[in-house]
């Protein structure tokens, strides 16, 4: 991995950003991001890759539209990055099988939305690798929210890739 002091907020905002630019009408973006800067050491690509799969899919799996609510929580050594859809839901039974390789939820209803099922594994191996977790929280017929964390550079310590 190619890690480098990165400015979260500021990485968030570019990625939604280029969402934003051709979203679906029927979606609607907000954003609850802090007014400072939250600097993180992590392979920006890798982030962008993460991000990217985590926002196709709450647009991917919201056919009705509604709103998509991007949060960063600064907590004491960590960010808690969410992002929240108002779309079909998982089952409580299959939230934590949507971050097994090739597992998707529901396949009839999910074959004519594309995937593979690889998306979230991947994720999942990123976060992990920038020493976060990832997990779901869901209500079938209301929506998703994906919840990741990645710890906070502190001041004074040194970092190796
Ligand atoms: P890929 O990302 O490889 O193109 P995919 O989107 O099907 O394919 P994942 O991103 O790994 O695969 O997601 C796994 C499954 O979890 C999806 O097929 C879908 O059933 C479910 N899922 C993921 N995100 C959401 C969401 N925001 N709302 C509802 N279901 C979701
Ligand atoms: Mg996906």
């Amino acid at each position: 991995l190619q890690k480098e002091r990165t400015d979260f907020i500021s990485l968030f905002n570019h990625i939604i950003d280029r969402f934003e630019f051709n979203v679906p009408e029927h979606i609607e973006f907000v954003r609850e991001l802090p007014n400072e800067k939250l600097f993180v050491w992590i392979d920006k690509d890798k982030l962008i890759q993460v991000m990217d799969n985590i926002i196709s899919n709450a647009i991917k799996y919201s056919p009705e539209g509604g709103k998509i609510i991007f949060k960063a929580v600064k907590q004491k050594h960590q960010v808690l990055v969410s992002v929240e859809d108002q779309g079909m839901g998982i089952a409580h039974d299959k939230l934590e099988k949507i971050f097994e390789r090739f597992y998707r939820v529901d396949k009839a209803r999910t074959r004519k939305l594309g995937g593979t099922g690889l998306g979230l594994a991947i994720s999942k191996e990123l976060v992990e690798a920038h020493y976060g977790k990832i997990w779901a929280k869901s209500k079938e017929g209301k929506g998703t929210t994906i919840i990741f964390t990645l710890p906070l550079m502190g001041k004074k310590r040194r970092y190796n890739k």
